[in-house]
C-alpha cells in the first residue's frame, strides 16, 4: 500500500485497544481511530462507582498471565496502581459447603487496579483517537474502501480496513447487515456462529454493616450446580477498602442469569441477597444499595477461527476472546497484538 493505511477499529475492549496501542507503536504510519458505542473503553473489564464505592462488575482481574502479558502491566503501561489480590479464592459446591482452593492456582498473582480494572484500558488508549457513544451498524465495500455506517445509514466514516473486535454475535450481526461480496460475508457470518457465549447477570450488593471476616477473597462453585457462580468481596482488593462500605459481588450461572434476566432489579436483590446470605451463613438479606448488569454475551463457550476470519475478505480484520476461544482479558489482549501484526503486514 503506497499512501498510509486509514483503519478504523470497532470496539474499545481490551482486544480493540491493544491492537491499536500496539500499531501505534510499531507502524505510526496506519491513521487508527476506534470507534466505540458505550460512554468509556474497557468493554468486559469493567469498572462501575456508586454511592463512592468502585467495582469491578465485569472481569474481576487478571490471571495466569503470560511473560508478555505480565511485561505490558508491569512495565511498559503506568502500573502506580497495579494491585495484586493476594487473598485466595475458595471454593462452594451446590449444598452451599465451602471449602479452601487450589494452593497452585492461588499462589499465582490476581492483578487488578486499585482505582479500576478499566485503569487497564485507559492506559492503552492513551494517545488513540477514540470515538465514545458512536455504534457502527454495518459497513459497505464499495471500490476497495470500507464505508462505517450508523444505524441511519449515514457515513461515519470511510478507510482502507476495518478491525472488528465486538464479542462474535454483535459482530455477526454487523457482518450480516453489510454491503460484502456475497461469498466472504456467507464465510463469515458462518465462521462468526461457530462462537457461542453465554450470560451473565452480576449483582453488585452494597452494605453500611461490617461483613464477617472470612480467610478468601471470594468464592467460585465448582460443582456448576449453585445459582450463584461467583461470590466477591470487591473491597478486599487492595486500595478498594471504605470505613463505610462492604462490597460483594455476585455473579449469577449461565442458566440461572438466562431465566432471570429481565427479573426486576428489586426482586434480583431480594433472591439474590437470600442465596448469598444462605451460601456465606450470614444474614445478608437487607443491602443498602444493588446494582445490576446484564452481560448478554459474558463469555464464549466456543471460538471462531482468526485464520478463517482473518483471510475472508481484503482488509477487514477480526479479533475478541472468540478468537482465543476463551473469555479471559490476557487472551483477548492476546489477540489484539495478534491481529495487529496481520494488520501490519497488510499495510506495508
Ligand atoms: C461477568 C464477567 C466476568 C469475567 N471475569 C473475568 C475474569 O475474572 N478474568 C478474565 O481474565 N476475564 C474475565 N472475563 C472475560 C473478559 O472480560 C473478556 O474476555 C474480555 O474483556 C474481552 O475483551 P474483548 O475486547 O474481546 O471484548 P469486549 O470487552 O466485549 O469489547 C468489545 C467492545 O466493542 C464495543 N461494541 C460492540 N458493538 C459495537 C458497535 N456496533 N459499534 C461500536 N462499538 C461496539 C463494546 O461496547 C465493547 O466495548 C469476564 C467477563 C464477564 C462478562
Amino acid at each position: 500500500m503506497g499512501q498510509a493505511m486509514k483503519l478504523a477499529v470497532i470496539g474499545a475492549g481490551v482486544a480493540g485497544l491493544a491492537a491499536a496501542h500496539r500499531l501505534r507503536q510499531t507502524e505510526p504510519s496506519i491513521e487508527t481511530v476506534v470507534w466505540e458505542k458505550s460512554r468509556g473503553v474497557g468493554g468486559r473489564a469493567a469498572t462501575r462507582r456508586v454511592n463512592g464505592a468502585v467495582f469491578d462488575h465485569g472481569a474481576q482481574y487478571i490471571k495466569g498471565a503470560t511473560p508478555a502479558i505480565e511485561r505490558l502491566l508491569r512495565d511498559e503501561l503506568a502500573h502506580d496502581t497495579l494491585v495484586d489480590i493476594a487473598r485466595p479464592v475458595w471454593t462452594f459446591n451446590a449444598a452451599n459447603q465451602i471449602a479452601p482452593g487450589d494452593p497452585n492456582q492461588n499462589a499465582e498473582p490476581k492483578w487488578t487496579y486499585s482505582d479500576g480494572l478499566t485503569r487497564l484500558a485507559k492506559e492503552l488508549a492513551q494517545g488513540l483517537d477514540i470515538r465514545l457513544q458512536t455504534r457502527v451498524h454495518h459497513l459497505a465495500y464499495r471500490g476497495h474502501a470500507y464505508h462505517l455506517l450508523d444505524e441511519q445509514g449515514s457515513t461515519l466514516a470511510t478507510v482502507d480496513a476495518v478491525l472488528l473486535t465486538p464479542p462474535a454475535p454483535q459482530t455477526q450481526a454487523i457482518i450480516a447487515a453489510s454491503e460484502l461480496p456475497p461469498l466472504a460475508q456467507t464465510t463469515l457470518v458462518h465462521e462468526l456462529a461457530k462462537a457461542a457465549y453465554r450470560p451473565c447477570l452480576t449483582l453488585t450488593l452494597g452494605y453500611h454493616q461490617p461483613l464477617r471476616d472470612r480467610p478468601f477473597y471470594a468464592l467460585v462453585n465448582t460443582d456448576k450446580q449453585h445459582p450463584v457462580s461467583w461470590l466477591a468481596y470487591e473491597q478486599l482488593k487492595p486500595g478498594r477498602a471504605t470505613n463505610s462500605q462492604q462490597v460483594l459481588i455476585g455473579q449469577m450461572a449461565p442458566d440461572w442469569s438466562h431465566d432471570h434476566f429481565e427479573d426486576e432489579l428489586p426482586a434480583l436483590t431480594t433472591h439474590i441477597a437470600e442465596l448469598v446470605s444462605t451460601l456465606l451463613d450470614e444474614d445478608l438479606r437487607a443491602p443498602a444499595w444493588s446494582d445490576r448488569q446484564k452481560w448478554r454475551y459474558a463469555l464464549p463457550d466456543s471460538g471462531a477461527d482468526f485464520q478463517v476470519l482473518n483471510a475472508a475478505q481484503p482488509n477487514l480484520f477480526f479479533a475478541g476472546d472468540y478468537t482465543a476461544g476463551r473469555g479471559r482479558v490476557h487472551q483477548a489482549i492476546e489477540q489484539g497484538w495478534r491481529v495487529a501484526q496481520v494488520i501490519a503486514h497488510h499495510a506495508r
